[in-house]
């Protein structure tokens, strides 16, 4: 499951989608988008932290997501934003990932965030150079080991210290794209929406969002690799060798190892019908030989970590 993309963002996990569009989307429509991204960032986030060991790229993470209504976005976007998300013009929380640094710290969605490691968001119109300034020291702050930020919490300005917890370098978007797939470039993980819909167990969708992990642990994809990957032998090489580190990287997690094999029938399904027709499995597995593998792979790994428990 993987294809070719771009760019990075070491901090956003994640960034509200359906927004662009001069016609605003409901604010209750609004509300389940991006829920449904905190369900898809929450679990990367723990793959991230249980993983740190396996990982030749580290950063630290916060589990916050600052945002603040689009300049560019039509005035109908804007007022939904600001009622299903309560985004404003100045930098909000517009996501904090259940159980991460930001959540135990106390800050919560909605709260305004005044100033990062001392510098400000500017109220009066001071030019883009300050506004750039705040930005820049987000970006600090969320690669520091620590964070220092003044919030507006519940109506009155509170002072935040974070401590971020080092976990796998790895970025996650996802975008409102009904095709049941999910795409990893360099450091960069995308998941479009209808994979997040088809795969309502958190257990399966982990077993996915594991194996795009993996490609990013590995280094399978990323600039230069592009010919290596349109090597047929290459690419069922990577995404075997994906399938079996992502088995290890969800029960490190705590997801049910069995889950990974249980996706497959599910994911399969969603092939065109021609492809079914004629077997075409593209450089994976078919799917007897993947449930097969998956099933012992899991198997293998529950040994492995209980041997794991038994020697500490
Ligand atoms: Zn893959």
């Amino acid at each position: 499951m993987i294809k070719a993309f771009c760019t990075v963002a070491a901090f956003v996990m994640f960034a509200h989608v359906p927004a662009l569009a001069a016609d605003a989307p409901s604010p209750e429509a609004l509300r389940a988008w991006h829920k449904r991204e905190l369900r898809v960032a929450g679990i990367m986030h723990k793959l991230r932290l249980a993983n740190l060991a396996s990982c030749p790229k580290q950063e630290m993470t916060y589990g916050l997501v600052v945002a603040r209504l689009d300049d560019r976005s039509s005035p109908a976007v804007r007022t939904a934003q600001a009622q299903s998300l309560g985004l404003r013009d100045y930098p909000t929380a517009l996501g904090v990932i259940p159980g991460s640094v930001a959540d135990q710290s106390g800050l919560r969605e909605g709260d305004w965030i005044e100033a990062v490691g001392g510098i400000s968001w500017p109220l009066t119109d001071a030019g883009p150079d300050a506004r750039k300034a705040f930005w820049d020291a987000l970006y600090a702050g969320i690669q520091a080991p620590t964070m220092e930020i003044k919030a507006e919490h519940e109506g009155q300005t509170r002072d935040f210290h974070l401590t971020g917890k080092a976990g796998c370098t790895a970025s996650l978007f996802m975008i409102n794209r009904k095709t049941v797939d999910a795409t990893t470039f360099g450091s960069r993980v995308q998941v479009n929406s209808g994979l997040e819909a088809l795969l309502q167990d958190d257990a399966e969708l982990a077993f996915v969002l594991a194996h795009e992990l993996a490609h990013v642990i590995l280094e399978h994809t990323g600039p230069g690799k592009e010919a290596h990957i349109k090597d047929r032998a290459a690419r069922q090489r990577i995404e075997i060798e994906a399938d079996s580190l992502a088995v290890l990287l969800m029960a490190r997690a705590g997801f049910a190892t069995t889950a990974a094999a249980a996706s497959i029938p599910r994911l399969r399904k969603t092939n065109g019908p021609i492809s079914r027709l004629l077997g075409i499995y593209g450089p994976y597995m078919s799917t007897d030989e993947r449930v097969a593998f998956l099933t012992k792979r899991a198997e293998e790994v529950r040994t492995q970590l209980a041997a794991e428990a038994q020697g500490r």
